[in-house]
């Protein structure tokens, strides 16, 4: 074998070195992984190239032929995929022109296996390494030419369109690559094809080619970035993010739509967006009114709006905001999220409130019931329930405190003990509610002449406390003998009884100006002291014959 079969071998294992060294290098994507399938379809090219001039059989050199031209379509039809990918341009796969690109192709690969009365190739004395090409042969050529054109076109719309310096770089490399490949195998198809017979076939054309674009599409690979992860992962993102995502360009035809939205919006890409077609026919409430107009009127205003869709029954909320490029719209993004569970959850919670407002209110009602309770019952643990003044429980507890600072700060008072002259008689007289409404009567007179601060309390039966806060001696003796003149004027008048009845009291008088006689420490015993001095002034009042006075002093 001559040196010109094994260029196609060397080519084959250096295409073969490159893609290891992309595999091995680089982190994979799926944009890398069509690149690698693009990269073996190269692949194939030399390498049958090569395995035809090793065998002398006819059907191994047809079957690498035939794999030869297989690997072709597939080659340009890979071109085209990354073109596509590439450049953004995914539309391109959407439409019926995808069809008329890759089922040509399709075609002329049916063609080339079933070779249909040699119309593919024909041997040329008996064996492949020289053939003759028939009319699949340039039906394949005319195919590789389109999609070399129609990459060339993306390629174009790409560079003229709005795509950022990162992108329009990447669309370079690839017609670099687009371009050495097309230049090679045209010149292979013109020396070694129709030239043929003039001049000796020169080797390893095409297979130059490929390797010199795929060389180029490797550089491109590393240096630049050209798969940008980054990029794939925004379209990751953009396709697997829960709200429904809609890019519209300036004249609202629709140029994306993720993956999330597809399943519920009747809308492809290319077709003409209508937003009022969104909301749903019929009368619009005054909400959607004003999104529509500012969509229309104010297109720079980022706007939304919650909308309860009564078909799926669902809040959806919808938000449009312009995409700006150097401060021109240049289209719309428009996001679809949909809040129901979040609408509930608020619901729940304005419902909670309300009955956690509802069930406050309740409670301090209580509270205050309670308050106003305890305040009865606080009222009348320290109230006598007959006549409405003190109990001696009160008292007592009131003078445990007053006699300590009157004594600190030396202060005067005087303890008044005064008891119903007779009171049997009353009772037996008049009956015992007479002897009540009479112990009553009395009560109220005396009070009339108490100062503010003086305190009446019921000592028990018929008797009755006054503490005389700040009094001294003569002070006290005075208003003891207002009560007893006032109390024997009073004639209590009582139901059903003709007369009037008048009764006197007996008092004992307890005065203290003197401080410095003992050091008290206990004051219930102190009190209990003063208690029964007051008493035994009391019990002389009622020896010495009854409606008087006993005062003492300590
Ligand atoms: P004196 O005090 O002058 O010695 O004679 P007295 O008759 O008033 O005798 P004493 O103070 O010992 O008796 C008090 C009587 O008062 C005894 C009781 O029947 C009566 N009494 C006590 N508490 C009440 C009451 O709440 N209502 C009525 N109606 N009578 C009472
Ligand atoms: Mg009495
Ligand atoms: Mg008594």
């Amino acid at each position: 074998m001559g040196f010109e079969v094994w260029v196609d071998l060397i080519l084959f294992f250096a295409l073969f070195a490159l893609f290891a060294y992309i595999f091995a290098t680089v982190t994979i994507t799926n944009l890398h992984k069509l690149y690698l399938l693009f990269h073996f379809a190269m692949m194939l090219w030399p390498f049958c190239q090569f395995a035809i001039k090793t065998t002398e059989n006819p059907t191994f050199q047809l079957f690498y032929v035939k794999l030869a031209f297989v690997s072709s379509p597939l080659l340009t039809t890979g071109w085209l995929l990354f073109t596509i990918f590439l450049t953004g341009q995914s539309k391109f796969l959407r439409r019926k022109v995808s069809l008329f690109l890759f089922v040509p192709a399709l075609l002329a690969v049916l063609g080339v296996i079933v070779n249909p009365n040699g119309w593919f190739v024909l041997p040329v004395n008996g064996g492949y390494i020289q053939r003759a090409y028939g009319p699949i042969f340039w039906f394949n050529i005319t195919i590789l030419m389109i999609h070399f054109i129609v990459s060339l076109y993306i390629i174009y719309l790409a560079l003229v369109s709005n795509n950022t310096p990162r992108i329009k770089k990447q669309v370079m490399h690839m017609l670099r690559g687009i371009l050495v490949v097309a230049v090679f195998t045209m010149m292979d198809i013109f020396l070694n094809v129709i030239l043929s017979q003039y001049l000796p076939v020169i080797p390893g054309m095409a297979s130059l080619g490929v390797l010199l674009s795929a060389i180029i599409f490797v550089v491109a690979i590393h240096r630049d970035k050209v798969f940008d992860i980054v990029n794939i992962a925004h379209q990751d993102i953009i396709d697997t993010i829960e709200h429904g995502i809609l890019v519209l360009d300036d004249n609202e035809i629709v140029v994306e739509i993720n993956q999330s939205l597809l399943p519920h919006i009747n809308l492809r890409i290319g077709d003409q967006f209508n937003m009022a077609d969104i909301f749903p026919h019929g009368p619009t409430a005054g909400n959607i009114e004003w999104f529509l107009h500012t969509y229309r009127e104010r297109p720079l205003e980022r706007i939304e709006i919650e909308l309860l869709h009564p078909r799926i029954n669902r809040h959806i909320s919808i938000h449009s905001a312009p995409i700006m490029v150097s401060g021109l719209m240049v289209g719309r993004i428009i996001t679809f999220q949909d809040i129901t569970e979040l609408r509930r959850l608020i619901d729940e919670t304005i419902l909670q409130n309300k009955i956690l407002q509802e069930r406050n209110e309740a409670l301090i009602k209580i509270q205050d019931e309670l308050f106003q309770t305890n305040r009865k019952l606080n009222q009348m643990a320290i109230t006598d329930s007959l006549t409405g003044c003190y109990n001696r429980h009160y008292l007592t507890q009131q003078l445990e405190n007053e006699v300590m600072k009157n004594r600190k700060y030396q202060i005067s008072f005087a303890i008044l003990l005064l008891d119903i002259d007779f009171f049997k008689l009353v009772n037996d007289n008049y009956g015992h509610l007479a002897g009540d409404e009479v112990i009553c009567n009395t009560v109220e007179v005396i009070r009339q002449t108490l100062r503010r601060t003086d305190i009446l309390a019921r000592y028990g039966g018929e008797e009755f406390i006054i503490y005389l806060p700040n009094t001294d001696e003569s002070q006290a003796k005075l208003l003891a003998e207002r009560i007893k003149s006032t109390v024997e004027s009073n004639k209590v008048i009582i139901e059903n009884i003709a007369h009037s009845v008048s009764i006197t009291i007996s008092m004992g008088l307890l005065s203290i100006n003197d401080f410095s006689v003992e050091n008290i420490l206990n004051p219930k015993s102190y009190l209990n002291d003063l208690f029964e001095s007051v008493d035994k002034a009391l019990y002389q009042a009622k020896n010495e014959g009854r409606n008087r006075i006993i005062s003492v002093v300590r």
